[in-house]
């Protein structure tokens, strides 16, 4: 594919993804709307499809990618299900919940995708446009978020072409992202135990309700099983102060509930709106006049604890 050009901007119909389709089967790159951010989308079973995701992104080659299936038995194809697997699958597929599970000797996947971890990250997600065109693909699709490696992620399909453009040959553009945060990612240990390596949309509290809190495991210092939870990420590419109840001079605010600022993650204090708002409001932070980020304080219950480990990240 040349990646000289703007990229096709694909409308989320039929023949949208029909078009999509064959750019991925000729080892294209598609952006790709899903309910948590934009995904950059290229056949998992591709070396060169996978190795241009690395390269558009600018992402380090050790943090390995999630892969995107239609359902459950396209899942397990590619690894190996217990049945705690099973009962996560049922509770929360399509969804945006990704299971870390041993590798199948037999799954079609390129070695990138996993970056030589013997496991591999998997998720079934909901969002109309996304099972649509995994539908229509027959094939797995590797798909990290639509952005540069390190910087905001994308909940609109302006974000996505301000940040990658022509390195990505297509966008379909499905609106704005709903849910708006990533994906929680679960890993299944041999042992039994299990740990979250990202906080996410479904939380700690819905993970115990199918597999109880016995065997959760103490969070590994360093997360050397998620390389890409590095401490710096999702960066407005400015200084952010967290926890702020005013702005100060030269600050652009993020307010939310009572405090009040130049944009609001939720008038309301809903923490499922913040969610959904975040990207968009760190975007528009990003492109503020004010040299400086101030983010208002968000409670740390449900959602909110995957809000504030992102906001972590933007700020280291
Ligand atoms: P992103 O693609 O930007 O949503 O990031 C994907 C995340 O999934 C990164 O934090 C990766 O480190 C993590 N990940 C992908 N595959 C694995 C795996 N096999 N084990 C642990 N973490 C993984
Ligand atoms: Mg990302």
């Amino acid at each position: 594919m040349t990646r000289n050009s703007l990229p096709e901007m694909l409308a989320p119909d039929t023949s949208g993804i029909a078009r999509a389709t064959e750019i991925l089967a000729a080892g294209g790159l598609v952006a790709v709307p899903t309910e948590t951010v934009y995904g950059l989308a290229a056949r998992a079973d591709s070396d060169a499809a996978v190795a241009a995701i690395y390269r558009a992104k600018g992402r380090p080659d050790f943090n390995p990618l999630i892969v995107h299936v239609p359902d459950l038995a396209a899942a397990e194809a590619l690894a190996h299900f217990d049945d705690r697997a099973r009962r996560l699958a049922g509770a929360f597929w399509p969804g945006a919940l990704t299971l870390v599970l041993p590798r199948r000797a037999d799954a079609r996947l390129a070695a990138a995708v996993t970056a030589g971890l013997p496991t591999v990250a998997l998720r079934c997600p909901a969002h109309r446009v996304m099972k649509d065109l995994l539908g229509a693909a027959g094939f797995a699709l590797a798909a990290p978020s639509a952005n540069q490696s390190g910087a905001v992620s994308p909940t609109s399909a302006a974000h996505v072409a301000a940040s990658l453009g022509a390195r990505v040959d297509a966008i379909i553009d499905g609106g704005e992202c709903l849910t708006g945060i990533e994906s929680t990612i679960l890993a299944l240990r041999a042992d039994g135990n299990w740990e979250i390596l990202r906080p996410g949309p479904i939380t700690k509290d819905h993970i115990s309700e199918v597999l109880g809190t016995e065997n959760e495991a103490v969070t590994s210092a360093g997360g050397v099983e998620a390389p890409g939870q590095l401490a710096s990420h999702y960066a407005p590419g400015k200084p952010v102060r967290l926890d702020a109840k005013e702005a100060r001079p030269g600050e652009f605010l993020i307010g939310f509930d009572e405090v009040a600022g130049q944009v609001s993650l939720s008038l309301a204090g809903d923490l499922a709106e913040a969610a959904s708002r975040l990207y968009a409001c760190l975007h528009l932070a990003a492109q503020a006049s004010e040299q400086r980020v101030a983010v208002a304080p968000i409670p740390d219950e449900g959602i909110g604890a995957a809000i504030n480990d992102r906001l972590r990240r933007a700020a280291a």
